[in-house]
């Protein structure tokens, strides 16, 4: 019998794939999003269409962010918005996988296995509101250390 992969595993093992065309040399984000066991759409961190990446011109950092790249959940959610109404979003499901390049995201954005799952730790406070105004009903997300964490019933912390 063939060793089949669970659902969550068979889309975060997706997300990793996506993460790899990152064009950010801060983190690496892929994000798959999910409606009934399909993918509507993915998206990872990188510059807009047709300008230039971080890999070219180096990032453009503000308040420790990176603001040159457009992250993989903007990019995931808007791209499916082309395609599928906000009600279907509601019943999707985000499947993002994360990996920090330096000690400092490291630091800054991997939960610890025992952390509370809750959104207010997520990366970033724009992308949270987005998925908070799509209403996207989970993002269960794994990061470069292992980690994956479930969020759910989220909403708009201090972070
Ligand atoms: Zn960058
Ligand atoms: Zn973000």
């Amino acid at each position: 019998m063939v060793n089949r992969p669970s659902w969550d595993d068979y889309f975060l093992g997706i997300a990793k794939v996506v993460s790899s065309r990152a064009s950010c040399p801060r983190a690496s984000s892929g994000c798959v999003l999910v409606l009934d066991k399909r993918i509507l759409s993915t998206g990872y961190n990188g510059a807009p269409v047709g300008e230039k990446t971080c890999l070219d011109i180096g990032c453009n950092v503000k308040d420790r962010h990176c603001v040159r790249a457009v992250h993989g959940e903007r990019n995931a959610i808007l791209w499916a918005e082309k395609y599928f109404s906000v009600k279907q979003l509601k019943e999707a499901t985000l499947y993002e996988y994360y990996a920090a390049h330096s000690d400092e995201s490291v630091k800054n954005y991997y939960p610890s296995q025992d952390s509370v799952e809750s959104l207010d730790f997520f990366p970033c406070k724009p992308c949270k509101e987005l998925m908070l105004d799509r209403k996207i009903k989970e993002v269960i997300c794994q990061y470069g250390n292992g980690i994956i964490k479930v969020y759910k019933n989220y909403h708009i912390g201090e972070k």
